[in-house]
């Protein structure tokens, strides 16, 4: 059965993407069969796994409002075992699109279009918006697991509560079964002292949900994607691509995919 982990934060630039792309990419590299679905219209999932955002004739604007089927618009990469759905500015306007179907009966919309094609993968990421929007709540609904990327800096704790309101509020009206699969640290300075004050704070809060691997700041990770490479791909040996590479196994290890 594929799992379906989405990452999720309100809160901008806090490494959703790079996270999306990078442990999609490190799952795939152990074999794991991985699609990667860029739910956020700026498209930088996109764009990181080495795709043309505005040369997709059919994205995830397609499968969340046009109803075209999942097995359409799903488009191999470079990268082996590695299937994206796309997106870009189309996904622009499929908030008000849905939200146009009325009473949430647009939520539900990217978990009926996964149904069929779910179990042709391990694993179903979902890169979300930084916002608490329908293409997030979509996200929500047709996930098994939260992966919450926090960056370790002063404000990194506010906003936290908002979104675990929100997953509350998801597993009470719309997906009863969402967990959290885990709060990962991210852009990390180990010689920052605030970075571990935070770090220390949040396994405070949240104990056991913190994940073990912490994503340290890496200036490989800000530069692969202006390649279209993701970090296994354009720096193997890079403490970053260790790190989403132990991020995998924890991930394996946590939720048995
Ligand atoms: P948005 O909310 O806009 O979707 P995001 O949460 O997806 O942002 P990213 O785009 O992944 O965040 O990261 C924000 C910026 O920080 C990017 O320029 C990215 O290259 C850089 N970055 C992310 N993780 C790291 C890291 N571990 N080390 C260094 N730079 C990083
Ligand atoms: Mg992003």
């Amino acid at each position: 059965m594929g799992r379906i982990v989405a990452l999720a934060n309100q809160k901008g630039g806090v490494g959703k993407t790079t996270s999306s792309v990078n442990l999609a990419a490190a799952l795939a590299r152990m074999k794991k069969k991985v699609l990667l679905i860029d739910m956020d219209p700026q498209g930088n999932a996109t764009v990181g796994v080495g795709v043309d955002k505005d040369e997709l004739e059919l994205s995830a604007y397609h499968l969340l409002v046009k109803e075209n089927s999942a097995l359409e618009i799903i488009i191999t990469t470079e990268i082996e075992n590695l299937a994206l759905i796309g997106s870009n500015s189309d996904l622009t306007s499929a908030e008000v699109e849905l939200l146009d179907k009325g009473e949430g009966s647009g939520s539900y919309n990217l978990k009926e279009a996964l149904q069929p094609v779910k179990d042709n993968y391990d694993i179903i990421i979902i890169d979300c918006p930084p916002t608490l929007n329908m293409l997030t709540i979509n996200a929500l609904t047709a996930a098994d697991g939260i992966l919450v990327p926090v960056q370790c800096e002063f404000f990194a704790l506010e906003g936290l509560s908002d979104l675990m309101d929100t997953i509350e509020a998801v597993q009470e009206e719309l997906n009863p079964n969402l967990q959290i699969d885990g709060l990962l640290r991210t852009m990390h300075d180990r010689r920052n002292n605030l970075a571990n004050d935070v770090s220390n704070e949040l396994v405070t809060h949240f104990g056991m949900k913190v994940l073990k691997t912490i994503v340290p700041r890496n200036v490989r990770l800000a530069e692969a994607p202006s390649h279209g490479e993701s970090i296994m791909d354009y720096d193997l040996s890079s403490n970053g691509a260790i790190a989403y590479l132990a991020l995998a196994n924890e991930l394996i290890r946590k939720t048995k995919i």
